[in-house]
């Protein structure tokens, strides 16, 4: 079709989520399947509202490799752009939320394949016909991907694309803090549009502040809009010239899990193909309005992908 494409560029794995709440993974009865990844629930929050998704990352050639290209496709998602490694497998995370309220994480990453994606694999011609171009954090960890992950802004950006940038902390991925934030404020600079989580602001500033002042010390000057997501209490904005708060709905949440990734697909659609919005302050708190909507839905339901929403599921929440 004729719309106007989206890229998202990173990982996708499978989270194992124990089938009780409040328990340790030692404790866990049993495990099911969440299929997530931040880039990769982004590029099918786009396709589910309709717009043009495909998703450039690298997946183990084993069953649950191709359990993840198949839900890609089903989607809607493009997926001329994610390679298949036949040597290390899919990434796995074991995740869940304690009793005491700790997340407790374990990771099959030694490495997995998402971590091997190499430059010259990169689909090229795919990247150069971005619109717009997405990316996280958790490729620039370790080589080769973090190389892949450098080359496929650049050609984006070259072509033309607006780069849209979600750190998407995952701390316990990271050999350090210090680490972190410094492989993710070097490419800070180059982003056209970044959003954070609340947590993410007072981590990068040091401050524990979540106010104007701390997410403009992250302002750059090549950037058209910051965004820093607030959780039930919906977003602040920051633009070269204004900046403002847009509320949250309220709805019954059962599961956060992403909410924010629901929240920055659905801004892209609305971007994608008129960026004059992010100059227009009372449009642009319109799509804001539509982007809570669709993470607000997102935390109903459990999981990411199954929660996420379609047009007329958004609609509905707006037009209550
Ligand atoms: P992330 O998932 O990246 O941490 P947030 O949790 O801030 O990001 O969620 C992104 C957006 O989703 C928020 O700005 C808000 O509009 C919506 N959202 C998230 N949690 C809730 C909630 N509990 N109730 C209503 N809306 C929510």
């Amino acid at each position: 079709n004729d719309k106007s494409l989206i890229v998202s560029f990173g990982e996708m794995l499978i989270d194992f989520v124990p089938t009780v709440s409040g328990v340790s993974l030692a404790e866990a009865p049993g495990f099911v399947k969440a299929p997530g990844g931040a880039p990769a629930n982004v590029a099918i929050a786009v396709a589910r509202l309709g717009g043009k998704a495909a998703f450039v990352g690298k997946l183990g050639d084993d069953e649950f490799g191709n359990m993840l290209a198949g839900i890609l496709k089903e989607n809607g998602v493009i997926a001329t752009g994610i390679n298949f490694d036949t040597g290390a497998r899919t990434a796995l995370a074991f995740v869940t939320l304690r009793a005491d309220g700790e997340r407790e994480f374990m990771f099959y990453r030694n490495p997995s394949a998402d971590m091997l994606l190499r430059p010259e694999e990169l689909n090229l011609e795919l990247i150069r016909s971005a619109k717009v171009f997405h990316y996280g954090s958790i490729s620039l960890i370790v080589e080769p991907c973090r190389s892949a992950h450098l080359q496929a802004m650049k050609v984006a950006k070259d072509a033309g694309a607006l780069l849209s940038y979600d750190p998407n902390l995952r701390l316990p991925l990271w050999p350090s803090e210090e680490e972190a934030r410094e492989q993710i404020l070097s490419i800070w600079d180059e982003a056209d549009v970044v959003k954070v989580s609340d947590n993410e602001l007072e981590f990068l500033t040091g401050s524990d502040k979540v106010d104007d002042e701390t997410a403009m010390s992250l302002w750059r000057p090549n950037f058209k809009l910051l965004l820093v997501t607030l959780g039930e209490k919906g977003c602040n904005y920051y633009t070269k010239n204004f900046h403002g708060s847009v509320e949250a709905f309220h709805v019954d949440t059962v599961d956060t899990t992403g909410a924010g990734d629901a929240f920055v697909g659905a801004l892209l659609c609305k971007i994608v193909d008129d960026q004059s919005v992010l100059e227009d302050e009372p449009r642009l708190r319109e799509i804001l309005r539509f982007a809570n909507a669709c993470g607000a839905i997102t935390t109903t339901k459990k999981g990411a992908i199954p929660a996420l929403p379609t047009p007329a599921d958004a609609l509905k929440l707006v037009n209550e």
